[in-house]
């Protein structure tokens, strides 16, 4: 599969350079040249699959000629065997029609683990053929350190260096991060705020000098290989409950705009799924589009889902692409409009497409808190705010088609143990996993807000792993 850019203008490149290239050259993202189609019987042997089978299989078509289906199978068969559930995705009823699909059973206890897991594995692939190495840098508020760090631990080509800012991270999450003994893992606690941090790393890319010289690499979700691993998921509940003829929805709670772009792509590439909602919490940009077709920044607030408090979500320009049957040159006009007047519109027929296949929902926080209740007094299941959000939602978008709606539990309820129990009065315990975390030692080295000083940190911690290599 060879990959284009969003925005039309950047060097159409191979599955293994996308995997290393964050942004695209245009400030697109990379999108697959083209959707190939699964016909019925491709559907039907894919329900026969185990879940890491079913992962390679589906991931085949877009990593090659890269990266053959036999490598995949051992990349997916290591990243999945390592979860809690022998099911990986198990889906729990919850009541007529409505399913829960968990996807907290992986090293974080977070959605993020399906992609990133994947993500450090191909790494080491592609860098081992290549004999070269990478320096991973990230900013984190929470969720995406950890799972970034997990998945990147004791990989033998890759640094990884995490910025949070000092003091401003819940425990269990730096605990996550800092209790990590890897020698290839470093976290930098900074003093300042996350913004600090973003900003930091933010112009570590753009250092040229240092940017080549470090060889530095991102993992967010605009890496279409996060995307890519997480189509399997909405794949495999759409198979298990529905099939050909007989379609599924899903809601799901969203922030980026990532996970449910995979639900997209997984709609496209044939799975029986008819109907996507989107679930935002008090940030609710997406919900306005939707509602009226206008994207609009606005300020962004703290809520109880804080891995959904954003308000430029950087995967909808991969829907806008589609939406505008793949024009680049539009797509580039629109994100200028975005970032000059923080708003742009789309056309009427272009919204109605959208609405054709998507709806959106705004749970705040006095709901968010219910839902977690009220599931929790009707089945004993406890929710994370996040995942509430999307039952939530679910119910609330709920269609008298008779098509069951999956419900996507991006959390464990032991990541926000403070929302769950003021909703029930119980304070679910960690897994058993991560039942001594809080006694484990932590390394981290903690620095002022100043890029030369992270810089030279950064270089001297890299030298240090070389000399002893
Ligand atoms: C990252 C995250 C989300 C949002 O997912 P997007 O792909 O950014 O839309 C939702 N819930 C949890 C728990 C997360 O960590």
């Amino acid at each position: 599969m060879k990959y284009v850019s969003t925005r039309g203008a950047a060097p159409i490149l191979g599955f293994d350079d996308v995997v290393l290239t964050g942004l695209a050259r245009d400030g697109g993202l990379y999108v697959p040249q083209f959707w190939p189609r699964l016909s019925d019987e491709n559907l039907r042997a894919m329900a026969q699959l185990n879940y890491p089978a079913l992962a390679a299989r589906v991931m085949a078509p877009f990593a090659g000629p890269s990266v053959q289906e036999p490598d995949l199978r051992a990349i997916t068969g290591a990243a999945y065997a390592d979860f809690d559930h022998p099911l990986v995705a198990p889906l729990k009823r919850l009541g007529p029609k409505l399913w829960l699909l968990e996807l907290f059973h992986g090293p974080t206890l977070a959605f993020k683990d399906f992609a990133l897991q994947i993500l450090g594995r191909l790494f080491d692939l592609i860098l081992a053929r290549r004999g070269e190495r990478i320096t991973i840098v990230g900013a984190t508020s929470g969720d995406t350190g950890s799972a970034a760090i997990e998945a990147c631990r004791d990989r033998a080509f890759v640094e990884i260096f995490i910025l949070h800012p000092k003091g401003r991270v819940t425990e269990v999450q730096r605990r996550q991060m800092t209790t990590v003994d890897a020698p290839n893992v470093h976290n930098i606690a900074i003093e300042g705020t996350f913004d600090d941090c973003q900003d930091l790393v933010k112009a570590m890319f753009n250092d040229t000098a240092f940017r080549e010289r470090m060889n530095l690499a991102a993992v967010n979700s605009i890496n279409w290989a996060r995307i890519l691993a997480q189509i399997t998921y909405y794949i495999h509940a759409a198979l298990t409950l529905g099939g050909p003829g007989q379609p599924v929805a899903f809601a799901v709670p969203t922030g980026n705009f990532g996970n449910v772009f995979a639900a997209f792509a997984a709609h496209r590439l044939g799975a029986p799924i008819s109907h996507l909602v989107v679930g935002s919490n008090r940030n609710d940009i997406l919900t306005r589009f939707f509602d009226s077709g206008r994207m609009e920044m606005g300020a962004v607030f703290p809520t109880l889902s804080p891995s959904m408090d954003i308000q430029v979500s950087s995967n909808f320009e991969r829907l806008l692409f589609e939406l505008y049957d793949r024009d680049g040159a539009t797509v580039a006009g629109l994100m200028g409009e975005f970032r000059e007047h923080r708003a742009f519109q789309v056309d009427r027929a272009r919204w109605q497409r959208a609405k054709g296949l998507f709806s959106a929902c705004r749970i705040d926080d006095e709901a968010t808190t219910d839902a977690i209740r009220a599931i929790y007094d009707e089945t004993g299941e406890l929710l994370d705010p996040h995942s509430a959000i999307g039952v939530a939602a679910a119910r609330a978008i709920r269609k008298d088609d008779g098509v069951p709606v999956v419900a996507v539990a991006t959390a464990h309820p032991a990541k926000f143990p403070d929302a769950v129990e003021r909703a029930t009065g119980f304070r679910p315990p960690l897994p058993p996993r991560l039942a001594d975390l809080m006694d484990r030692p932590e390394r981290y080295t903690a620095l002022p807000a100043d890029l030369g000083a992270v810089e030279d940190h950064i270089v001297a911690s890299r030298d240090a792993r070389k000399a002893r290599a």
